[in-house]
């Protein structure tokens, strides 16, 4: 693994075993944008290398070099080397769910579950899938109008993939495009979250020799990298992160004429219906809203519940929330910057009529946010128009599922909705019409663990597609290759251009449906004579 880094000084002893400390090939120069504050209370995190801006064409020329090598390596030895990762990734579970909680101020319980243990099932996945999946595929030729031809589909890497990823999901983000960008041919320049840089290097980490040289590499740093990244010489930027930085991203790669992934922003609801079992809806809310303080793209930031249970549904998810246990059912955030954002929209909120119900914002600078339930009328406030990314479940009162699907669709985000409900037939008809990229009906957002399902979404929140080959989609490009084995001397359509041609042009759009009856029986007795004639050369 490459990492071209200046290097800093660290910690004696603590740098030992970490994957993020500086390698011995640099040299100290400044401490870059990474905070050595973990969120939640503790000794404070190593520090990190920064990777110059100037650095990062290197990274990337390297990458470059390194990749037609490893596109030719054969796709089992590919599959072998990056299926040893599982069993890496799962004997070191308690390292690396002890780290996230130490950056990001996640409980280990939910680092495990959401970060460690789905890449396994991911590992698996890519590595059986792949050679099936990267499989040329035939293409129908009618063999008469195209004799001796053979077509085939080939996926091809694209090259070099700029991946650059958020802070909230450190581990299992960047592993979900790393695993099937390599399986597929690609090399991979990563650029981690400044906030995560060390679970970064983690990831990388994972693939120790492994790799030849240049093949994964790692930029640490904040947006003039991740910018420096985007300019460097690189065939496909995949993204996560806010709407602003992908638009920053689309520009720039629109202008460079490259293709970009961008997973961006949520503002997901969950509509829960009169018909649900109240019981699993209030608690799968409760987890949805709360999972990672709040700070998942696919977090429940809106409730529409219908008029017919709202106030026992209200008060269920209300007790449930009250039973969570700080630090320990629901972590810190991880940002001071978050945070303040959490507060700057509850408080707008209440400014114009919420109610809080339960929770409500902690003493200023603290990350301690508590899980906070609201009873909103109206939309006009930050709180149901933006991204929030932190621990507040508003809930709104609707009519009927009609208005909550009116509602959820009037957002600029598209990401993922619930629908709670024991009308399965009904929530079908109704998911057909959300604009939503994933629908799950009595369970919300953990889809994103599963490798075989696409992950995506529209407007605000990006046209990127994570996991499942629509994703091995983006990673590659389609090659068609066509065999010509046929002995004719010239193509019917090949030079000279001759009056008989012409005939055969006319007749054919005729014969083939741009006559009536009569006129496509007279068409084909045209075009037996001017093929004749095509024959002879005229
Ligand atoms: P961010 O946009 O601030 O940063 C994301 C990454 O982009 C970081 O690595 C950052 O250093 C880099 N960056 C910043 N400016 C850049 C620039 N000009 N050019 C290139 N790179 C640049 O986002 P964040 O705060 O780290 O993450 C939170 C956001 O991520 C939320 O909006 C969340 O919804 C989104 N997210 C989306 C998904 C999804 O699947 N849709 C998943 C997780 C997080």
């Amino acid at each position: 693994m490459d990492s071209k880094t200046a290097a800093l000084p660290s910690e004696e002893g603590a740098a030992a075993n970490d994957p993020a400390a500086p390698s011995a090939r640099g040299r100290a120069t400044s401490a870059g944008p990474f905070p050595v504050r973990p969120p939640a209370r503790g000794e404070p995190l190593t520090e990190v290398a920064k990777t110059e801006p100037a650095a990062v064409a290197e990274l990337v020329a390297r990458a470059r070099a390194a990749q037609v090598a490893w596109a030719d390596t054969p796709l089992q030895d590919r599959a072998e080397r990056i299926a040893k990762v599982k069993q890496r990734l799962l004997a070191r579970a308690e390292e690396i769910a002890t780290l996230l909680h130490r950056e990001c101020g996640k409980p280990i319980e939910e680092a495990a579950l959401a970060e460690v243990l789905p890449n396994a099932d991911l590992i698996d996945y890519w590595t059986a899938s792949i050679e099936e999946l990267l499989d040329a595929s035939p293409v129908d030729l009618d063999p008469l109008a195209y004799p001796g031809k053979v077509g085939r589909i080939q996926r091809d890497p694209r090259g070099v993939v700029a991946l650059i990823t958020p802070w909230n999901y450190p581990v299992a983000i960047p592993l979900r495009t790393i695993v099937p960008a390599l399986l597929a041919g690609n090399a991979v320049v990563f650029k981690p979250s400044e906030i995560t840089p060390r679970s970064g290097a983690l990831v990388v980490s994972l693939f120790d020799g492994l790799l030849p040289d240049g093949v994964l590499s790692i930029a640490q740093g904040g947006s003039d990298v991740g910018a420096a990244l985007v300019e460097a010489d690189v065939d496909l930027v995949v993204f996560t992160g806010s709407v602003a930085t992908g638009r920053e991203i689309a520009v720039a790669c629109a202008a460079r004429l490259i293709p970009t992934s961008l997973e961006l922003g949520g503002k997901d609801s969950a509509i829960v219906l009169g018909d649900c079992d109240l019981e699993r809806a209030a608690r799968g809310v409760v987890w949805g809203a709360f999972t990672n303080a709040g700070q998942n793209c696919a977090s429940i930031e809106r409730v529409y519940v219908e008029r017919a249970i709202a106030d026992r549904f209200i008060e269920r998810v209300v007790a449930l929330t009250g039973q969570l246990r700080p630090g320990v059912d629901v972590g810190v955030m991880t940002t001071a910057r978050q945070a303040e954002i959490v507060r700057r929209h509850l408080e707008a909120a209440v400014a114009g009529g919420a109610e809080i119900l339960a929770g409500g914002a902690p003493s200023e600078g603290s990350l301690a946010f508590p899980p906070t339930v609201l009873r909103v009328e109206r939309e006009d406030t930050p709180l149901l128009q933006e991204e929030t990314f932190g621990p507040i479940l508003p809930v709104l009162v609707v009519n009927d599922a009609e208005e909550a699907v009116a509602r959820t669709n009037a957002s600029r985000f598209a990401l993922t909705t619930s629908l709670w409900t024991r009308g399965y037939e009904r929530a079908h008809a109704l998911a057909r019409r959300l604009r939503s990229g994933v629908v799950t009906i009595n369970n919300h957002g953990f889809t994103g663990a599963l490798p075989a399902a696409p992950w995506t979404g529209a407007g605000d929140s990006g046209f990127g597609v994570t996991s499942s080959p629509h994703a091995l989609a983006e990673l590659t490009r389609p090659r068609f290759l066509l065999e010509d084995r046929s002995r004719a001397r010239s193509e019917l359509w090949w030079y000279p251009y001759t009056p008989a041609l012409r005939t055969i042009a006319f007749a054919m759009a005729r014969a083939r449906g741009g006559a009536g009856l009569l006129g496509r029986i007279g068409a084909l007795v045209e075009l037996v004579a001017a093929l004749s004639k095509r024959l002879l050369g005229r």
